[in-house]
């Protein structure tokens, strides 16, 4: 057939599609995208945008590479359940990710999406500590923090809009930023955030925690940097109580902060290390729960079935693992952390002298993460909706806009996304 009618397509989401966290108020539909080819997309009348929105898409769009793996995958083996069996693409990714890693790092456990692979987690952590025969429960964690969401997952986050019914589904520690987002990163925010941290870890001595889960950048909690040295402070007194660290590198691992896992910034090993989204750069959905021996081998003691008793029909599904070696191919041929490092403190640079001009309150960012605070959520929208019209995706955590461009974007494209910005910061002035 011909070109579809927009009005058509349009109209047919609008009938039938409910929108993940979306007010029903909302149109979706009114950007309806029809391709991708690097780091632009094009909607269904044919308008260009770069696309600096999607929180997984580490090489971009239609990349040969990856879409040839997916396809010779697609025709050879599709399918199989890993409780039964294996097949080679499931052991070529877990050895992948073992090989950026220490060798206690040898087994991964897959799933489908970051919140599955954050309550698997929790639930190793939690038979960790029963199979040693000294149960816990509690998880100290960021009351900004997002991981997901199940059940589990929402009880995790303070985040109003992401609590639920049915929490706490666990019993939840919640530390709450000592100074405002905007100046968390500064070096003097570090002590203070860990002495939050220290109080949660040993509210209880009778009830110590089970586990502490971070992400190392908060995404959804307000596009939130982390003072330096916080995930070295923080491990070290996990160390010191015996608590598990669990970290959700679901948004910042394979390149985006500059290195493989935001973790070896600070030259930190966490127990449990759960990632997604750039695993497979969104071609097909895969998380990987990746743990230290010492906690995999706990679950000899099980006394069901002496293993984990966790997952899914589709785990660690061929084609997902292909799509996963293909992207991180990718990554590591393309050099795409150092190209996140080098373009994003270069636009920081640029970027930074918005801080203080009309709305903008503050600049910051972490690799090729770009955070653009505003005085308010009403102005993020407005700056998000007028990048829009320029031709630039954004995203709008709270009161903060991020950009999060493909790390395949060129020299050229990151200095357009930086004028686009520029742009609609000072449309909004006037
Ligand atoms: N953890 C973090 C840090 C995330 O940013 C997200 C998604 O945005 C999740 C977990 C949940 O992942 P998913 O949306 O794949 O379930």
């Amino acid at each position: 057939g011909g070109a579809p009618d927009p009005d058509t397509v349009r109209a047919r989401d609008r009938r039938h599609v409910w929108h993940t966290w979306s007010p029903l108020s909302a149109d979706r539909s009114r950007l309806t995208l029809a391709r991708g080819r690097g780091y632009r997309v094009w909607d269904i009348d044919g308008r260009e945008y770069i696309d600096a929105a999607s929180l997984n898409t580490v090489c971009g769009y239609a990349h040969p590479h990856v879409a040839e793996a997916v396809g010779r995958q697609l025709g050879r083996l599709h399918q199989f359940d890993l409780s039964l069996a294996s097949h080679e693409p499931a052991g070529l990714l877990a050895e992948r990710l073992s090989s950026y890693l220490p060798e206690q790092f040898a087994k991964t456990l897959f799933v489908n999406s970051g919140s599955e692979g954050i309550e698997a987690a929790v639930v190793i952590a939690d038979g960790y500590w029963a199979h040693l025969g000294r149960p816990r429960r509690r998880v100290v964690t960021f009351a900004r923090g997002y991981h997901g969401s199940t059940v589990i997952n929402r009880s995790l986050s303070g985040l109003p809009r992401v609590r639920h019914a049915f929490s706490p589904a666990l019993p939840v520690t919640h530390v709450d930023l000592p100074v405002p987002p905007g100046e968390l990163h500064r070096p003097e925010s570090l002590a203070p955030l860990l002495s939050a941290f220290e109080r949660a870890l040993c509210a209880d001595a009778d009830d110590p925690p089970m586990a502490v889960l971070v992400e190392p950048f908060l995404n959804v909690g307000g596009g939130v940097v982390l003072p330096p040295g916080f995930l070295k402070g923080l491990s070290e007194l996990c160390a010191a109580t015996g608590t598990l660290l669990i970290l959700d590198e679901v948004f910042t691992a394979f390149g985006r902060t500059g290195r493989m896992f935001a973790c070896q910034r600070e030259e930190v090993l966490p127990d449990i290390l759960v990632t997604s989204k750039g695993l497979s750069g969104g071609y097909v959905p895969i998380a990987a729960v990746t743990v230290h021996q010492r906690v995999h081998d706990t679950f000899r003691a099980d006394p069901v079935i002496g293993g984990l008793r966790y997952g899914h029909t589709t785990s660690g599904h061929p084609v997902a693992c292909a799509a996963a070696l293909a992207t991180l191919d990718v990554v590591e041929r393309e050099g795409l952390a150092e190209r996140a490092e080098r373009l994003g403190a270069r636009l920081r640079d640029r970027l930074g002298a918005l801080a203080g001009t009309g709305e903008v309150t503050d600049v910051r960012g972490l690799g090729l993460v770009l955070v653009v605070e505003l005085s308010s959520a009403e102005a993020a929208a407005g700056l998000v909706s007028r990048a829009e019209g320029l031709g630039l995706l954004l995203r709008q955590p709270g009161e903060a806009v991020m950009a999060v461009p493909s790390l395949t974007i060129d020299e050229e494209g990151a200095e357009t996304v930086a004028d686009l910005l520029e742009q609609a910061v000072a449309k909004g002035a006037s």
